[in-house]
This record gives structure tokens, sequence and C-alpha cells, in this order.
């Protein structure tokens, strides 16, 4: 994008569009001060992403383990239960327990948790999201951006 200029000053860096004496004049920040202003330009630095990306995700979820089929069935048979006996404390269908041990389908939290406790195996884990390194990359970003304003600014009181 063409960088345009002042056009009361001539500088570079349009930030508003100002009323004078009857014309739209795209100005800097210092010229537009003590102006009518009609709207401010918006900045390059998209804004959208800075705000809303800490709370956008959870910081830990829980996941069903990988290889869940395999625990389960190895904690069974070690407890010398059959599917139907386990289906049964844990008050779900035989036929669906087994679709979870062959890990056709994974269980739900209630159900892997009723497992957890049935055959005391460890069947959900915390996985933390990315989000540490996704709130340092907005802050870095943001502190740039007021930097740069920072430094805009005081170019135009030079
Ligand atoms: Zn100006």
């Amino acid at each position: 994008m063409e960088e345009a200029t002042c056009e009361i000053c001539g500088r570079k860096g349009i930030r508003a569009v100002v009323f004078v004496e009857g014309a739209k004049l795209a100005v800097c920040g210092g010229c537009a001060w003590g102006k009518k202003i009609l709207y401010f330009l918006e900045e390059d630095a998209p804004k959208g992403g800075v705000a809303e990306a800490p709370r956008a995700r959870p910081e830990e979820t829980e996941e069903i383990v990988e290889g869940f089929g395999k625990k389960i069935k190895n904690a069974r048979e070690h407890m010398g239960l059959p599917v139907s006996v386990v289906a049964e404390r844990i008050n779900e269908k035989q036929s669906y327990l087994e679709r979870i041990e062959r890990e056709d389908i994974e269980p739900t939290f209630p159900v892997a948790k009723k497992l957890e406790k049935e055959l005391r195996v460890k069947l959900i884990e915390k996985v933390s999201g990315s989000i540490a390194p996704t709130a340092q990359a907005s802050k870095k970003f943001s502190a740039q951006t007021l930097g740069d304003l920072l430094e805009s600014e005081k170019k135009k009181r030079d």
C-alpha cells in the first residue's frame, strides 16, 4: 500500500480525516489536533487477535488416553472380570464396553471416569493447550504496536 501524506503538512502517516473550511482532508495526527475530525483511520496492524486470544481456549483440556482399549482390557483381565460384569458395574451395555476395548469408539468422559474407578486405570489425561505461546505472541505483538505508536507520536512532535 502506498503511504499517503498529510494534506496539510505533507508528512507521511495519515491518522484521521478532518473537515477544514468545507473540505475533507486526510491528515496526520498532529494536524488533526483541534480540527473537526470526521473519522480516525484504522491502524495497519490488526487489532482483533490481541484481546480475544487468552480466554478463547481453556488452559487445560481432558483427553482420553491413547491405547485406552488395551488399558481397559488388561486391567479387566488382571482383575479376572468378564466384560459383562464390568459393564454391569458401570451401568453400561456389554457391547458398548466391548467396542471401547476394541477402540472402535472412545468412551465418553463419564464412562471413562467410571471405568477408571472400577478398574483403577488412568484413562483421562490432562492436556495443556497451546495457550501459553499464543498469549506470549499476543503480548509481544501488542507491545510492538504500542512502541510503534509512541515512536510515531514522538516523530510528529519533533
Ligand atoms: Zn500534518
